[in-house]
Parts: C-alpha cells; sequence; structure tokens
C-alpha cells in the first residue's frame, strides 16, 4: 500500500498520513496538492511531503480524495526552507504553508444546501422562513448558505438550517471550490470554420444584402491593413470601440457564421510598455564598491555594503543584477515595505522592462497564483527579477543566484503575526544557503547584528561614504524643546528653530518632510514641565509606566519604583501620558502654516492599493508641500525638491523601552535625514529633543555610525543581548489574570530547572498588559551564541507540550517568538 506524508494548513505540529488508491499512485509526486478531508467534514488543500510504504502508528489513514496538480507546485527547495523553518522558528508545516502558498491555491469547502429528496416532509410543520427556505430550493436546486441568507435577509440562519435538517427538508453536502479563477477575457477572430480566405470573406456580402451596419462592419474589418486572416484577433472591447460598431452589428456577423467570440484565458499581470535603457554609468566610487562586492563573493556568500543615503546602492544593485541576468540566474530584490516597491519598480523596469516581477501582500490572490505559475516554469519564466516584500521569499525560483536585501536593518523584515515569525534578512541568507545563491545586504544605517557579522568577518564588507550628487550630507540642527518650553518661546508643535526653517524652505518653495515616529504611544509619564522622564536607577533607560499596578518598572533588570507626585527634576506635579501623533500634527501645520499644502502618510492614509503611490506622486509633483508622516516615509524615497526634515519628538524614539531603542532611533534619524537635499543643495535637519545631548542625537549630528555601534556593542556585551546572545520569547496569553500568573510563573520555574535559571528572565507583564481583555505575560529566554540552541529549543517544547495538555493550564496560550525585535 502507498502511504503519502501531507502537509495540512491547520496549526498542529505533525504530518498527517494517508492513503493513496491504485488508480492514483502514479500521479503523486514531491509538491503537488491534494485534497483530504480532515476532522469531521472539511475538505482541505494539502501539500504532499513524503511518499512511503509505512501506514501509521496512532490512527487508521484515511484515503485522499484526490490529486489535484499535473506537476509540483511547490519546488524542493521551498520544502526544504519550510523544514528549516520549522525547527528554528518553532512553528508548525500547516502555519509555514498558510504564510507561503498565496490563498489562491487553497481550495475553499463550501456547504451546500439541497433538498431532500428520499423524505417528503410535512410542510406545514415549517416555519414562515423555513418554508421560504423549501419553496427557494425548488426553483433553484443547490444553495450556498450565503444563498439563504440573502434569501432570508438575515446573518444568522443555523438555527433555521438545523431545524430543516431535523425536520427531514433538506440535506447538506460539502463542495470543493478552486479559489483561483483564470482571467477570461472575449476576443474576436473571423470563423476560419466558414471563412477561410479573403475571397470567402467577400462571398459574405452576398448574405449582407439588407443589414446594413453589419456590412459596414465588415467592410471596416476588411479594410485593416495587412489582414492576415488566420491571425486577426481583437479584444472584443477594443475592437467596439475601434471600429465605432454597435454589439448587435457584431451579434449578427457572429450568427451568420462570418464572425466568432472566444473566452480566452489572459494573464492579469500587467506588462511594461515602456523603453529600456541602458545600463547606468557608475560613479569611481559605485565602480569600486561593485568590484570589492564581486571579489567578496567569491569567498564570502554575504556582503554588506554600507552606503551613505543618495550614494547611489540602487544602481550598483542593478549592475549586480545584470550580471546575474548574464549568468542565466534570478535575482530576489527584498524591500522591508510596500511602500518601497513603487520607486524602485520604475528604476528597475527601464532597465530590465519585463522580466521584473512584483509579489506582496497588495496583490490580489489571483496575480499572486499567476506569478507563483509563471515562476515554478522555470527557465521558460519571463521573470528573472523578483521585487518584493518579504513573502516573496516563499515563491518557487529554480535558479536564484543573487538575493539583494535592501534597507536590512529595517524591524520590518519581521513576520510579528500569525506564526511562522520569521525575518525576512534572516530567511534570505538560508534560502541562499540552499540556492547557492550570493546575498548582499544593503543599508545607510546598519544592523548592529549585520555590522558585527561583516567586522567579525563572517560577512564581506564594503562602504560608499560619499553621496552620487555630490551634495554633502545635510546639516543637523537640534531644537531644545525644554529650553523653548520653558521659556514659552514654543510654537504649537514647533521650536522656533524648526519654525524658522519652515518658513525659509516654504519661501524657497521647496519641500519639507515632518517625522514623528509611529509609535507614538510609550507608555511613559513624561513631566510637563521639564519632559522629565524617570530613568532606572540601575540602568540607562527610561522606565516604563505601568498603568495596571500604577508603578514604573525597568524593563532591563526589573527595577520597580512608586510613581512619585511630583517630578523629582523640577518638582512639578503636572505630568503627561507621552505621545502626539501624525494626525495631530497635521492640524497644527494647517493652523501654523495656512497657506501650506500638507499631506500625510501614515498606516492610515495609505490603505488602498495605490494609496501609497498616489501620495508619493503627489509629493514628487509638489502638490503637497509639508508631508507629515511616520516611519513609512524614511525609507529609500527619493526626492529631488526637499531641503527641509523636521523631526518631532526624538526622545520618543531614544526612551522607548527596548534594547534596541538608541540603534533604532539612530537608524530613523539619519534615515528620515537622508531624504533632504538630495539632488541639488545640501539639505537640512532639524531634531527637536529634551535631550540634545543625548549621545544618539549627537552621533546623528556628526553622522558618526561607527560611534554609535561601538557604544551599543558594549551594552549589548554588558547585558546579554545579541549579536552575544540569542532571544526566544514567550508571550503567555489569557482573560484569567491569576490563570495567566500561575501557568507563567510555574512554567518558569520548570524551564529554569531545565536550562539555567540564569538564561530565563521574568515572567512579566509588558507595557501594556491587557489587549483585547487579554492578559499578555512575558518571558524571555538568553542563550549565548557558542551554546547549542536546538538543545534550548527542545527544552522549551517539551514544557510547552506539557502545559499545552495539564488540564488546568491548557487554556492559556503560549506564543513563542525566535529573535523577537
Ligand atoms: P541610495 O539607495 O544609496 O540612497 P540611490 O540609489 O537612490 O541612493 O541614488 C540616489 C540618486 O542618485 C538617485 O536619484 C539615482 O538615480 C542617482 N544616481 C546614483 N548613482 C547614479 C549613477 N551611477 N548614474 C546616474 N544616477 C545615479
Ligand atoms: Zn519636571
Ligand atoms: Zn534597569
Amino acid at each position: 500500500m502507498v502511504f503519502v506524508d501531507l502537509i495540512i494548513p491547520v496549526p498542529l505540529p505533525n504530518l498527517f498520513t494517508y492513503f493513496v488508491l491504485e488508480d492514483q499512485e502514479d500521479q503523486l509526486k514531491i509538491g503537488k496538492r491534494v485534497v483530504v478531508k480532515f476532522g469531521k467534514s472539511k475538505y482541505y488543500t494539502a501539500i504532499i511531503r513524503k511518499i512511503h510504504s509505512i501506514p501509521p502508528v496512532e490512527y487508521q489513514a484515511k484515503a485522499i480524495d484526490f490529486v489535484l496538480d499535473d506537476y509540483p507546485i511547490v519546488t524542493n527547495t521551498q520544502l526544504m526552507l519550510w523544514d528549516w523553518m520549522k525547527t528554528y522558528y518553532m512553528c508548525s508545516p500547516g502555519e509555514i504553508m498558510n504564510a507561503a502558498l498565496p490563498s489562491g491555491f487553497k481550495l475553499v469547502s463550501e456547504t451546500k444546501v439541497l433538498l431532500n429528496d428520499l423524505e417528503v416532509p410535512d410542510l406545514s410543520k415549517l416555519t414562515d422562513q423555513e418554508y421560504l427556505v423549501s419553496e427557494a430550493l425548488q426553483i433553484q436546486p443547490i444553495l450556498s448558505l450565503d444563498d439563504i441568507s440573502n434569501i432570508l435577509g438575515v446573518k444568522k440562519i443555523h438555527g433555521i438550517i438545523k431545524s430543516l435538517l431535523e425536520k427531514n427538508v433538506i440535506v447538506l453536502e460539502e463542495e470543493v471550490k478552486e479559489r483561483y479563477t483564470p482571467k477570461l477575457e472575449s476576443f474576436v477572430s473571423i470563423d476560419l470554420a466558414n471563412y477561410k480566405s479573403e475571397s470567402d470573406l467577400l462571398e459574405a456580402f452576398q448574405l449582407l444584402k439588407s443589414a446594413p451596419k453589419q456590412e459596414d462592419l465588415l467592410m471596416k474589418i476588411l479594410g485593416v491593413s495587412k489582414l492576415i486572416i488566420e491571425e486577426f484577433k481583437v479584444k472584443k472591447s477594443k475592437f467596439l470601440k475601434d471600429s465605432n460598431s454597435s454589439t448587435s452589428a457584431l451579434q449578427g456577423l457572429v450568427k451568420k457564421g462570418i464572425l466568432k467570440i472566444e473566452e480566452v484565458e489572459v494573464g492579469r499581470l500587467g506588462s511594461y510598455n515602456g523603453i529600456v535603457k541602458e545600463l547606468p554609468v557608475l560613479s569611481e566610487d559605485q565602480e569600486g564598491a561593485y568590484q570589492f562586492i564581486k571579489s567578496n563573493f567569491i569567498e564570502k556568500d554575504v556582503v554588506l555594503l554600507h552606503g551613505v543615503t543618495g550614494s547611489g546602492k540602487t544602481e550598483v544593485y542593478i549592475q549586480l543584477i545584470q550580471d546575474a541576468i548574464d549568468r542565466g540566474e534570478q535575482i530576489l530584490y527584498l524591500l522591508p515595505e510596500i511602500a518601497l516597491t513603487t520607486q524602485i519598480i520604475v528604476r528597475l523596469q527601464k532597465i530590465f522592462g519585463d522580466s521584473v516581477g512584483v509579489y506582496h501582500s497588495k496583490f490580489n490572490l489571483n496575480e499572486r497564483v499567476e506569478l507563483w505559475q509563471n515562476l515554478i516554469k522555470g527557465k521558460a519564466s519571463k521573470y528573472k527579477v523578483i521585487l518584493g516584500a518579504r513573502s516573496s521569499l516563499f515563491l518557487p525560483f529554480q535558479n536564484l543566484g543573487l538575493v539583494i536585501v535592501d534597507e536590512e536593518h529595517e524591524n520590518t523584515f519581521k513576520q510579528f503575526d500569525p506564526a511562522p515569525r520569521y525575518h525576512g534578512r534572516d530567511l534570505a541568507i538560508v534560502l541562499a544557503k540552499m540556492s547557492q545563491a550570493k546575498v548582499l545586504l544593503g543599508s545607510a544605517t546598519p544592523s548592529v547584528e549585520s555590522f558585527f557579522n561583516a567586522n567579525t568577518g563572517k560577512y564581506g564588507f564594503v562602504e560608499l561614504k560619499k553621496r552620487f550628487s555630490g551634495v554633502q550630507l545635510p546639516e543637523v540642527q537640534c531644537g531644545d524643546l525644554k529650553e523653548d518650553k520653558k521659556k514659552k518661546k514654543m510654537v504649537s508643535l514647533f521650536t522656533p528653530l524648526l519654525k524658522l526653517q519652515i518658513d525659509e524652505a516654504l519661501l524657497q518653495k521647496e519641500q519639507i518632510i515632518l517625522f514623528q515616529n509611529r509609535r507614538g504611544f510609550a507608555p511613559m509619564l513624561e513631566c510637563f514641565t521639564c519632559g522629565h522622564v524617570q530613568q532606572c536607577k540601575r540602568c540607562d533607560v527610561s522606565l516604563t509606566y505601568h498603568k495596571y499596578a500604577n508603578m514604573l518598572r525597568c524593563h532591563y533588570c526589573g527595577y520597580v519604583e512608586q510613581i512619585q507626585i511630583a517630578c523629582a527634576a523640577c518638582g512639578s506635579v503636572e505630568t503627561d501620558l507621552k505621545g502626539f501623533g501624525t494626525e495631530k500634527i497635521e492640524e497644527e501645520v494647517k493652523s501654523v502654516f495656512p497657506n501650506a499644502k500638507v499631506g500625510r502618510m501614515d498606516l492610515d492614509t495609505t490603505r488602498g492599493k495605490n494609496a501609497y503611490q498616489k501620495l508619493i506622486g503627489q509629493f514628487e509633483d509638489r502638490e503637497i508641500d509639508i508631508l507629515v508622516g511616520t516611519q513609512m516615509l524614511t525609507k529609500g524615497l527619493d526626492f529631488d525638491n526637499v531641503s527641509l526634515v523636521g523631526i518631532l519628538n526624538a526622545d520618543q524614539m531614544l526612551f522607548y523601552p527596548d534594547f534596541r531603542a538608541f540603534e533604532r532611533a539612530y537608524q530613523l534619524m539619519a534615515q528620515v535625514s537622508g531624504r533632504a537635499g538630495r539632488q541639488k543643495k545640501r539639505g537640512k535637519v532639524v531634531i527637536q529633543s529634551h535631550n540634545p545631548h543625548h549621545s544618539t542625537i549627537q552621533d546623528v549630528m556628526s553622522n558618526d555610525y561607527l560611534n554609535m555601534y561601538n557604544t551599543e556593542i558594549l551594552n549589548r556585551r554588558n547585558f546579554h543581548y545579541p549579536p552575544f546572545y540569542r532571544l526566544i520569547s514567550l508571550t503567555f496569553r489569557h482573560r484569567d489574570k491569576n490563570l495567566l500568573d500561575a501557568c507563567s510563573e510555574s512554567y518558569a520555574s520548570n524551564l529554569k530547572t531545565g536550562i539555567g535559571e540564569e538564561r530565563v528572565l521574568g515572567p512579566e507583564y509588558p507595557g501594556i498588559a491587557r489587549i483585547n481583555n487579554f492578559y499578555n505575560k512575558k518571558i524571555l529566554i538568553k542563550v549565548e551564541k557558542e551554546l547549542s540552541i536546538t538543545a534550548i529549543k527542545n527544552s522549551i517544547q517539551h514544557w510547552i507540550n506539557i502545559y499545552r495538555k495539564d488540564p488546568s493550564f491548557k487554556s492559556v496560550r503560549i506564543i513563542v517568538d525566535v529573535d523577537p525585535q
């Protein structure tokens, strides 16, 4: 007997074994989809992971229903990557399948309602609503639950369905539906069955004596220059428009067998029709970097390119892409956010034309399936370069040669929810290794981890220190919020310095970016008068305000203190919960600068598919003078008329309770500063802060990445953080606080015994303990880099399994995040 082990898209840790009927055996291949029943009556699309002859021990294998594909839609390399993710990120194969496969590949099972024709129901016992359903089924024998809900005009129909089942009026059936629907379009052509040549067609005019409109239409067709009858095929909509004729004339010709209309499957993925340009000529610096990267790749699998903003990293990428294409390889160009793809796609298409494909979550399920299906063709695929967000790591590459991870420092590369909680950059390196491809990481502000890897020789390292335009990096100044508040010089949210610079830029008709970190709300109590935020006695971080316990707590060392009534610095009793968002800023800008056109770019204003593009376009076309935004606009965007960048409150970034706060703050400030003065003249940046002497602000002002890095790496070593230690975070979640406390405490103490007390921190409530009425409690596990992580993970998993089975604790959710960001 033949068995298959299947990946089923459910969050369970195992593969599931099914048996295969003899007549399906020759269709089996690893990576194909099959349809199976799993659970009571649900159908699932599953992927064949293994074919073998060993029956399962713990359960009776069921038969697969049918094999869906003619060829595998998932490659071996992909399955290897999924396996690696399962172990490394401690998640289930089904969760990975869900993340990896476009939902268009998954069949959905739909409940259908039919009349029960074995029974003669007693209609007199039906309620009015039930009667309506039975009547509708007389007219249309199969209805979906949605249909019934529409017919009755009510949402909740389960009671009615149940009652109809009990009264033997209906039966239910599960129908499996393919979600991907090919896009069809109507094409008009000459009906070659009847008319094979032009002279045949001329004869057709005999038939059209009494139909002048049809005659006219046929004349027009014959008037098409160089008409080759076999090749005449025009989209129906275009045909009607071009020939300026009516549908009825066309229908008439179809009826007479002269023309025919066919439905043809067409792709949804648009194609590029613009001009294709030559590769750019690299500057001397860029050429040097390009050569250096190539020679680095001989020895190293990963190279880090540290290039200041505007140095032309993209142009270097483009050269490397061309080389890879020349070698017949595929290239994956990863970006942390969809927002960035809009500008880069244009730059790439100008050079690589139609061979550039784009893939990310704003594409609908049909478009994603089409790109996937195109790539699975391997050499025959038209795509050589795929530009995408992290989910494009899951595409079926057949000959990947180069992966570029642009803005590699971005934490948006990390998937937070749901599982698999993977990091796009790290997974790119693993995928490349499995595909024997090279990885280029690029950033103006590399992550501490990557810079460390470059520093210690694990990665190759290349620098671009100057902007391509030759324009100097912007001049950074700092506005002192504390001073200006005290002296009552603030104009709404603006220090006199920033206000003056904005006025100046507006006068020069230059554009302005005002930046406010998205994480505008951090649970910190700030003194209203002096801006003081209480710091930990033992560490250099702000204490987090815990509203629930009404206490201040350090997230590094666990130090706790009571909230003081008066500010420890100035004695004022007015405190303020920190935070003002972009919306508020937009409002203030409008009132302080009434003549400026203001735009806002944040999560709320960029929801639609083309919303980013539109905003960016408006800003490029100078329809907006002042663009207010979150970190979305810090990245990679290249505007040529922005002379001023204002950072409204640096403190919110600096004092965010996270060990990466200073690194992030540096990156954000340096990146957003990089948007100023890229092309023509030196730009200006104003940072507003209560702490103008803070070392991170000083590092941004002097553009001293290295100093930031050196300060950080010391702290990381001293306080046991990456890159010296690995982190795994466990979140326990439940509505019942007492149960949560009991479960997490007990888990932590068991784990401590297992892997060593010093490696387990917590459990502790995070800054925001309750979300949606669920309490969260966190355990942080720190493991030395040198130590085998496998044993530690096994221990963590072992205890999770025990608590998941424990009758009193099994309702507590335990969420694992490996390498939390
Ligand atoms: P980065 O990604 O390093 O911030 P970009 O690649 O966006 O920098 O380059 C900044 C600007 O300089 C872009 O407008 C780009 O078109 C231009 N540029 C960079 N290198 C070249 C080159 N070799 N030839 C022409 N233009 C270049
Ligand atoms: Zn104060
Ligand atoms: Zn502390």
